[in-house]
C-alpha cells in the first residue's frame, strides 16, 4: 500500500465511536472525553502512517482507548502509604482524621447545616460558636477564633493588631517554616515594622525593654519549632515577656507553631508546650495549627482575650481567611476526642501512631519481611532493622521515636538500582513512599496499620521501568 491509500485506510474518529467499545466508554466516561482521545489516537497513527509505520487494527485503537481513559480520569491526589518515618509529613497532608471527625466531616458536606444559623432563636449566628466554647473549655483562653491555617493566623493576628505599628521580635525566632512562610516577609505583608531584638543566641529582658516605644504594637514570641538553638544561649521566658509587655501597654502574642492541647509525655514523647500553658503563661494572643499534633484538618487557631479576638473577628481580612463548614465539622469532632485524654491514643490518629511502641512494630516488620522479599524477587536483600521516627512539621525537632522497619539493599552493584525501586513503589496501585538512607531503602513501619492490604498492594511490584499509569502494552 502506498501512503495515500494508507491514510484512507484509517478509521474515521466517527466509525470508531460508533463501535461497540466506544459505547460503553462513553456511558463511562462520557462523549467528549471519548471523542477527545479518539482525536488524539487517529491523528497519532496519521503520523505514524506517514513515517511509514504500518496502520492499526481498529480493535487495536479501541483496545488502548479504555486504557487512555481511565489514564485521564486518574486523580493525582491519590491516597499512599507514608513509610518515611515522619508521622506529620506536611508534602503527605500532615495528621490523618479521627473517625469521628470523618463522619462529622462527611454529614456537613451532605446536608445544609447551621453553620451561621442560631437554632434556638431562628436568627443569623456565627460561625465561630460552634468552636468556642469547646476551644476555650480545653485551652483555658477567654475567646477563640480559627481560619484557613496558622500561616493565615499569624497574618491576621499582626495584621489586626500591629499595622502601621511595630512587632517586637527576638532575632533568635525570625524563622522560616518552608514554603515562604518567614517571618519577616509575613510581617511586611501584615503591614507590620520588624523591630528585631537580642542576637541569634542570646536575647534579654532589656533587649525587649528598650525596643518598646510609642509605636509598638506587640511583642511576638515564637516557638521556634523546627529547630534549636543549643550552647550559649539565653531568651526570655513568657511570664517575664508578658509583664515587659504590659508595661508598654501592648500585648504579648505567642506563636506556638504546631501546639497540642495535651500532655506529650503521657504518649511517652518529649513535652511540648501545650497552648493551656502559654495561656497561663500570659500570653494575650495564641496561635497553633490544626493538623499538626492536634491531629485535625488544616487550621488555624487564636485564642487569647476576648477583646482582642473581637478586634481580630473585625478586621475585613478576616473573612478572606476563614474556615468552611466541613472543616469547623471535622475540627469540632476532633477537640471533642481531647476531653477523655486516656483514650486519645486510641481515637486519633495522629497519638495513635505516635504511641505505637518499637516491639508492635518490629514484629510487624518481621510478618512483613518475607511478603516484601517475595515482591522484589530476589533483586533486594530484605532486613528488618530500628528506625527513628520523627514527629514531623516542626514539632520537637530534634525527638525521635524508636521505631522499625524494613530495610531493602541491592544484592549485585546496579547504581541506580535504589531509585528505580523507590519508583516502582511509587507506581503501585497504591504508592509506597520510604526514604533512602546509607545505601538503602528504608520502609519504617510507624504509620502502616492495614497490614493486609499493605501486603496485598505490595504484591503487584514491577520493577520494569517505564511502566507508568497502567497502559497496556501493545
Ligand atoms: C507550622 C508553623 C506555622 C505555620 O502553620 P501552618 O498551619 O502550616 O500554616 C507558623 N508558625 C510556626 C512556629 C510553625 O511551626
Amino acid at each position: 500500500m502506498d501512503t495515500n491509500s494508507s491514510l484512507r485506510a484509517l478509521p474515521s474518529v466517527d466509525q470508531l465511536l460508533r463501535s461497540e467499545l466506544a459505547v460503553a466508554a462513553i456511558e463511562r466516561f462520557g462523549r467528549p472525553a471519548v471523542t477527545e482521545v479518539l482525536r488524539d489516537t487517529v491523528a497519532d497513527l496519521r503520523r505514524k502512517v506517514l513515517q511509514g509505520h504500518p496502520i492499526q487494527a481498529s480493535e487495536i485503537i479501541l483496545d488502548n482507548l479504555v486504557a487512555s481513559l481511565e489514564e485521564r480520569q486518574r486523580t493525582t491526589l491519590r491516597p499512599l502509604y507514608n513509610l518515611t518515618g515522619t508521622v506529620l509529613h506536611t508534602n503527605l497532608g500532615r495528621a490523618l482524621l479521627a473517625e469521628t471527625a470523618i463522619d462529622a466531616a462527611v454529614a456537613a458536606m451532605r446536608s445544609a447545616v447551621s453553620l451561621e444559623y442560631d437554632l434556638d432563636s431562628g436568627k443569623r449566628g456565627e460561625r465561630d460558636d460552634h468552636l468556642r466554647a469547646l476551644i476555650c473549655e480545653l485551652t483555658g483562653a477567654e475567646n477563640a477564633t480559627v481560619v484557613n491555617n496558622n500561616a493565615a493566623a499569624v497574618l491576621l493576628v499582626l495584621n489586626s493588631l500591629a499595622a502601621g505599628k511595630e512587632a517586637i521580635v527576638s532575632r533568635g525566632e525570625l524563622i522560616e517554616i518552608g514554603g515562604a512562610f518567614r517571618m519577616p516577609d509575613i510581617m511586611a505583608r501584615a503591614g507590620a515594622r520588624l523591630v528585631e531584638v537580642g542576637t541569634t543566641n542570646r536575647t534579654h529582658k532589656s533587649d525587649y525593654a528598650n525596643a518598646l516605644g510609642p509605636d509598638a504594637g506587640l511583642i511576638l514570641k515564637v516557638h521556634t519549632s523546627n529547630y534549636r538553638i543549643e550552647g550559649f544561649t539565653k531568651e526570655v521566658k513568657p511570664q517575664e515577656l508578658k509583664d515587659i509587655a504590659h508595661k508598654g501597654a501592648v500585648p504579648l502574642v505567642h506563636d506556638l507553631g504546631s501546639g497540642t492541647l495535651t500532655d506529650l509525655t503521657r504518649f511517652g514523647l518529649a513535652h511540648e508546650p501545650t497552648v493551656r500553658e502559654a495561656i497561663d503563661e500570659g500570653a494575650d494572643i495564641v496561635t497553633f495549627s490544626g493538623d499538626k499534633l492536634l491531629g485535625g484538618p488544616q487550621a488555624g487557631f487564636i485564642v487569647g482575650r476576648k477583646d482582642l479576638i473581637q478586634a481580630i473577628n473585625k478586621n475585613p481580612m478576616k473573612r478572606a481567611l476563614r474556615v468552611d463548614k466541613i472543616r469547623m465539622a471535622a475540627l469540632e469532632a476532633t477537640l471533642k476526642l481531647y476531653r477523655d485524654p486516656e483514650r486519645l491514643s486510641q481515637r486519633l490518629p495522629t497519638m495513635r501512631l505516635l504511641s505505637r511502641s518499637r516491639e508492635e512494630i518490629g514484629a510487624q516488620a518481621q510478618r512483613l519481611a518475607p511478603i516484601v522479599a517475595k515482591a522484589v524477587q530476589g533483586a533486594f536483600n530484605v532486613a528488618v532493622v530500628d528506625c527513628a521516627s520523627q514527629i514531623g512539621s516542626g514539632a520537637l525537632p530534634l525527638a525521635t521515636v524508636p521505631s522499625a522497619g524494613l530495610a531493602l539493599t541491592v544484592i549485585d552493584g546496579g547504581g541506580r538500582a535504589l531509585e528505580e525501586l523507590s519508583a516502582a513503589l511509587r507506581r503501585l496501585p497504591v504508592p509506597v513512599i520510604g526514604h533512602i538512607e546509607r545505601g538503602s531503602l528504608v520502609l519504617d513501619l510507624r504509620c502502616l496499620e492495614d497490614e493486609a492490604a499493605f501486603a496485598a498492594n505490595i504484591a503487584g511490584l514491577d520493577m520494569r521501568a517505564g511502566q507508568a499509569g497502567g497502559n497496556s502494552q501493545s
